[in-house]
């Protein structure tokens, strides 16, 4: 299915992009502007991560990046909401005992308050080995954040998980 962007700079949508529901469709079925579809159809968003460089230091994994890696393969979530986001959850995850976890931690904010990603943490006692930020309200593929973790772990650095 292709997908399309609006050039009308009021659409709901934003520019970002959409599949239509109609064959020959010319008009944006969001803000209904005639002849507004880019000529062109425009990929459509994936799962997308980046190291956070400017993020705190983690503790390298070395010995213990087996366990590491069978902790970040109970991962299967593939969205968080703003709410969820809000609120900080222990023991997400656990390897053995609660000891080896992923917390979710407390939300990432913008400038004004906003929450914009949840923040979730792989600990073993009280050392970190990995952590992503996962923006918030996009359905995003489970697999692409495990992915996330391991890049983590490997930069020893928060690594973001976004669509674009
Ligand atoms: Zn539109």
């Amino acid at each position: 299915m292709p997908y399309y962007t609006c050039r009308n700079g009021a659409c709901p949508t934003g520019g970002q992009p959409f599949s239509l529901t109609g064959a020959g469709q010319t008009y944006c079925p969001r803000c209904n502007t005639p002849n507004s579809l880019t000529a062109a159809p425009v990929a459509a968003p994936t799962t997308q991560t980046r190291v956070i460089a400017t993020s705190n230091a983690m503790h390298a994994a070395g010995g213990a990046a087996d366990e590491v890696e069978a902790l970040i393969a109970k991962w299967d979530l593939n969205t968080v909401s703003d709410d969820e986001a809000r609120k900080t959850k222990d023991y997400l995850y656990t390897l053995g005992s609660n000891s080896k976890r992923i917390d979710r931690e407390g939300p990432v904010n913008n400038g004004n308050r906003v929450v914009t990603h949840g923040k979730f943490r792989l600990q073993f006692g009280s050392k970190t080995y990995a952590g992503v930020w996962v923006k918030v309200n996009e359905i995003l593929d489970a697999a692409v954040i495990r992915r996330a973790f391991r890049e983590s772990m490997a930069a020893k650095r928060y690594v973001e998980v976004y669509l674009g």
